[in-house]
């Protein structure tokens, strides 16, 4: 029995997480049933979990800033270079094998092929995003002018103005404030996604790229300093420190947020029907999800770690949950980080490095649904599409994959441009629109799922590195 008290002490963030989440379908559901809530009651119903929201987005910014910069300064840069080469080939290649694996199954399931476009709803909007244009931001969102600016914004670009198209008198942002891109992602976003919960996601984010960049050329130059640079350095680390107790201390609060979160969730979608409607896509997109999750990943893990794929990821438990729970891997990072290091022992000097950049540019879940997605509506037009518009589509969802932000429903304002680049009409990117709320949780949680096996695959591939230092550096501020 003392086991079973040591494993609930342990894991008992994770098990109330759990509990909440099934009470807090349970209350949804009764609450749908049982009682008539205005519009303005049940905004006031998620207020709880708008709370832990908040919480969450408010330590990203320290803890990407801290960790990056210490990850980065206590490594020499001959190590922090191939770490970083060893991690992107791996978010590369498995976004790749995502990909291939979702265009497999939308091909041979063919989702789309039974039905026809006009038998599903649109929602009505028709957003301009192109290729070029989403290659460009992401270019620009590295260099970030100001750097101030650039904690607050999420996108800034220097693409001339384009109205939107639409208009939504139920708009809760005044989207007149933002910068022109800003202001179409965030109409497209609102209007796409009528029930979308976290208002402002798009608006009130984080260039995190930006600051990435930032962070990794500063980490550099503070590591060269010597000792001039160990006060910056210690600095730093002290703050990584500071905020991993705050969200220690945010995690005791995250049951009762998750609780609220997904009842208000449950009580506010309006069209569960259409689920049936959509049911062979959803199908394909979460098949192919769980196949990532459970075969390959998994897989490519124990090929090169050799220890057991699957109590990896049971050690990122809570942060799969949570993912699952706000479909944002941003969001979810502060969680990431716990999981890995504590639960994982993945070693810190890796996770700072590695974790940030994965949760903004490491999406195999948002590459799969971009080409599952693409494909669908291709099928539901009626349209064959040959080799080379397959291999357009690999590589736009790659693109879109690593240009969508990590907050909710990024990946179906990037799937224009995957759209637009084999010819089919931007504007179809509403068919999907009303079952993305429920299909964006996934994927997020397999980006989630990504990044942490990308970590442990990076930790072991540079264990020879990582020794090697310890023996010559006589300070190791990562781990004191
Ligand atoms: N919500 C996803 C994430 O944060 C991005 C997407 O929409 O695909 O990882």
């Amino acid at each position: 029995s003392r086991d079973v008290k040591g494993f609930l002490k342990r894991n008992w963030v994770l098990i109330a997480t759990i509990i909440s989440v099934i009470l807090g379908i349970g209350l949804g559901v009764l609450v749908r049933e049982y009682a008539s809530l205005s519009q303005l009651d049940k905004q006031y119903f998620g207020f709880p979990g708008e709370i832990l929201m908040r919480m969450l987005k408010l330590v990203i910014l320290p803890l990407i800033v801290s960790s990056m910069i210490t990850g980065v300064a206590a490594l020499d840069s001959e190590v922090s270079g191939k770490i970083g080469l060893y991690a992107v080939v791996y978010y590369f290649s498995t976004t790749i094998i995502a990909v291939i694996l979702g265009i497999i199954l939308v091909t041979t399931i063919k989702p789309g092929v039974s039905q026809t476009a006009d038998n599903i709803d649109r929602a009505g909007t028709t957003p301009n995003v192109t290729t070029v244009d989403t290659l460009l931001d992401l270019i620009r969102n590295m260099f970030p002018e100001n750097l101030v600016q650039a904690c607050f914004q999420q996108y800034k670009t220097q693409r001339k103005e384009i109205e939107p198209s639409v208009s939504n008198s139920t708009n809760t942002v005044t989207t007149t404030t933002f910068p022109p891109f800003t202001t179409i992602m965030t109409t497209i976003a609102q209007n796409l996604t009528k029930d979308y919960t976290i208002v402002g996601a798009y608006s009130d984010g984080i260039n995190v790229l930006g600051l990435i960049v930032f962070c990794v050329a500063f980490g550099l130059v503070i590591g060269k300093m010597g000792e001039r640079g160990r006060i910056l350095l210690e600095f730093f680390d002290a703050l990584n420190e500071a905020t991993m107790r705050l969200v220690q201390i945010i995690m005791c609060y995250m049951p009762v947020g998750i609780l609220f979160l997904i009842a208000a969730k449950i009580i506010e979608v309006d069209d569960w029907d259409i689920f049936r409607k959509m049911g062979m896509y959803m199908v394909t997109v979460l098949s192919g999800l769980a196949i990532h999750a459970i075969v390959f990943l998994p897989l490519i893990y124990f090929i090169l770690v050799r220890k057991n794929p699957y109590s990896f990821a049971l050690g990122m438990a809570q942060a799969l949950v949570t993912a699952l729970m706000i479909s944002s891997s941003s969001a979810t990072l502060p969680v990431t980080f716990r999981c890995a290091e504590e639960n994982n022992r993945v070693d810190k000097r890796i996770t700072r490095f590695v974790l940030p950049v994965g949760a903004t540019i490491n999406m195999d879940g948002t590459a799969l649904y971009e080409a599952v997605a693409a494909i669908f509506i291709a099928q539901l037009n009626g349209l064959d599409l040959d080799v080379g518009q397959i291999v357009t589509i690999s590589i736009t969802a790659t693109v879109a994959s690593i240009g969508a932000a990590g907050v909710p429903n990024a990946g179906l304002v990037t799937m224009v441009i995957v759209l637009t680049a084999v010819g089919l009409p931007a504007s179809d990117v509403t068919l999907i629109v009303a079952v993305d709320w429920l299909i964006d949780r996934f994927r997020t949680m397999i980006n989630v799922l990504g990044d942490a096996y990308g970590a442990g695959i990076v930790q072991k591939l540079s264990k020879r590195e990582l020794e090697r230092m310890d023996l010559t550096s006589d300070v190791d501020v990562a781990n004191p």
